[in-house]
């Protein structure tokens, strides 16, 4: 069976699309399926659509949370809840074609792989920056956790060896993106065009997505801090040239000049040290967040009777 995780947000005039879309490419493929919806905390109707789905559809699945925790924890909920022997994350605005899944599911089926990843051929109506962004961010998480990340999705499909491996890593703060990569097993692409949103806005503003990325950045690598030491490293470096520098001036009698050299060192010094600091705090903000051990999620309501009944 093929579990089909959506995480949605706000997504009211989506939920049926999809279930209805899905539903049918599932059945004309013979596919056996379950549509888990997790409603991350909308506030528009969503989740009373997904009821509305769970009736015209017995295999949907409805998870609601307590309150709005992010897609990460969407999805999180979707692949702890899921029973299939293999698992699809996909948007619920059909950004992702849903025909791809089709595709996804025969290379899983047919070849030995474990991990199908959606990868975008292309990005869809996206802007300049945001692409230029984009490229920036995934090229240097690629060097700094090896793990190739150009044009990746969340639109994956996963081996039930591969969710069993997600839903037993303990961390709170996660990138799902990169994880799923980080785990290994036996990897295959599928390349997909983003289509454009089915209705409703992206959920993503500029301050948000700054937020995931270094959120993804620090959950996912510790290369700031070496960062850091490498400033260090520079700064030592650059000292060593201005002692020889003021020493030479000291002995030939000219000490008095070089005001200006100290004022700029100090200000250097400075904005590097409390730049320094702030990225160790950020840090140390992870752990303290990770120590407490809060869950990722809290559902308030499961909307199923076969959840229901495995779980009494
Ligand atoms: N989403 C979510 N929680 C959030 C934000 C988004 O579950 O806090 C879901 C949303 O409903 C959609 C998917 O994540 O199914 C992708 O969101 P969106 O289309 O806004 O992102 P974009 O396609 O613009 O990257
Ligand atoms: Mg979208």
């Amino acid at each position: 069976m093929l579990s089909i995780v959506i995480p949605s947000y706000n997504e009211k005039d989506n939920i049926l699309v999809a279930a209805k879309r899905i539903g049918s490419l599932m059945r004309e493929n013979d596919i056996e399926y379950e549509l888990l919806f997790v409603n991350d905390g909308s506030k528009d109707s969503t989740w009373e659509k997904i009821r509305e789905a769970a009736e015209i559809d017995p295999n949907v699945v409805g998870i609601n949370f307590s309150r709005n925790f992010g897609k990460e924890s969407a999805i999180f909920a979707g692949l702890k809840h899921a029973t299939g022997d293999a698992c699809v994350l996909i948007d619920c605005d059909m950004q992702h074609p849903p025909e791809t899944i089709i595709d996804m599911y025969k290379l899983w089926k047919n070849g030995d792989v474990d991990v199908v990843e959606g990868r975008k051929s292309s990005r869809g109506k996206e802007s300049l920056l945001y692409k230029a962004f984009c490229k920036v961010f995934y090229s240097s998480l690629n060097k700094s956790s090896g793990i190739d990340m150009r044009n990746a999705s969340d639109f994956k499909l996963l081996d039930r060896k591969v969710v069993d491996a997600l839903n037993d890593m303990p961390e709170r703060l996660t990138f799902f993106r990169a994880m799923s990569g980080w785990v290994g097993f036996r990897t295959e692409n599928v390349y997909f065009d983003v289509a454009e949103r089915n209705s409703g806005e992206s959920k993503w503003s500029v301050k948000s997505l700054i937020k995931y990325a270094i959120n993804s950045i620090t959950s996912f690598t510790s290369a700031p801090l070496h960062a850091v030491t490498v400033c260090g490293l520079v700064m030592l470096l650059v000292s060593l040239v201005l002692a020889v520098n003021t020493l030479y001036n000291k002995l030939s009698g000219n000490s008095l000049e070089g005001f200006t050299t100290v004022i700029l060192l100090q200000l250097f010094t400075s904005s590097i040290v409390m730049i320094s600091l702030g990225v160790i705090g950020y840090y140390i903000s992870k752990i303290y967040e990770e120590i407490k051990a809060r869950p990722r999620y809290i559902v308030s309501e499961v909307l199923n009777k076969k959840e229901q009944k495995s779980e009494e």
